[in-house]
């Protein structure tokens, strides 16, 4: 992807701003247990990262160097390796030799096995929010959405952008399976990266009357409409990227026609 590498380079030096002040948004959130010790800053550098990608303010091919990190946060590089080492892990970031840690730039077909696990998952995460659903849930759910709303009525983009992919993880987490959650929180922050990579200039990530629909769904109790929804939901954000081979085949057709 050496094209869009080198366009997501050319944001580094805004984008190098993100961590700094996405990792005060996660101290606000820390408790004062976790404030304490390498243990909870490597948390909050792991959490800081994923915000700022989830916002879209970390774009993929984005060089992340250790000394930054262990000057924001003044902790040593053992911790600070042991938050890009869970990054790594979950696929957020890739760990070059030589080139140190960039975050990754999924290919077009991994972005298609992303987004088809994605829906597999989601199709089993509704009908179990549905069983599980309570007053206390439904009202999680509203709130989500009210957040949601707010933030594209004051035009803050990347706010949207990431309360979009969270209102999916509270789904996940009002599920009641820990272990759904888990593989969610990795493919969200995930189909992130692959929306800031391959999205159109203007596209939108998640459709708010679609969530609204959704939820109205939950709370009806209807599981086949809703589950409906949601695979129309995941397969229209995949259909709004440009990932596909075919379109690559047409253009370098007609890029030969007539020589
Ligand atoms: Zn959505």
């Amino acid at each position: 992807m050496p094209s869009s590498g080198s366009a997501a380079a050319n944001k580094v030096p805004h984008a190098a701003t993100a961590p700094l002040s996405a990792a005060g948004t996660a101290a606000g959130r820390t408790s004062g247990a976790a404030k304490r010790g390498t243990t909870a800053i490597d948390l909050r550098i792991y959490r800081a990262v994923i915000n700022a990608v989830m916002s879209h303010r970390l774009p993929p091919g984005t060089h992340l160097g250790e000394a930054d990190f262990c000057e924001l946060y003044q902790v040593s590089r053992t911790t600070v390796r042991k938050a890009l080492q869970r990054l790594a892990h979950e696929h957020i970031i890739e760990l070059r030799p030589n080139r140190g840690a960039v975050v990754a730039s999924p290919t077009p077909e991994q972005a298609r096995d992303i987004f088809a696990a994605r829906r597999a998952i989601e199709r089993e995460i509704v009908p179990l929010v549905i069983r599980h659903a309570t007053p206390a849930s439904i009202g999680q759910i509203r709130a989500a959405l009210a957040a949601e709303d707010q933030a594209r009525h004051s035009g803050d983009r990347a706010a949207w952008i990431r309360l979009g992919g969270e209102f999916h993880l509270l789904l996940a987490e009002l599920a009641g399976n820990q272990v759904l959650q888990r593989y969610m929180a990795e493919l969200v922050s995930r189909c992130s990266l692959i929306i800031a990579l391959y999205e159109p200039p203007g596209a939108s990530m998640c459709e708010n009357a679609e969530h609204e629909d959704l939820a109205t769904l939950i709370e009806q109790g209807n599981v086949a409409a809703a589950n409906h929804l949601i695979e129309h939901h995941l397969l229209e954000i995949e259909a709004r990227l440009h990932l596909g081979p075919q379109e690559k085949k047409i253009r370098l057709a007609d890029a030969l026609a007539g020589c």
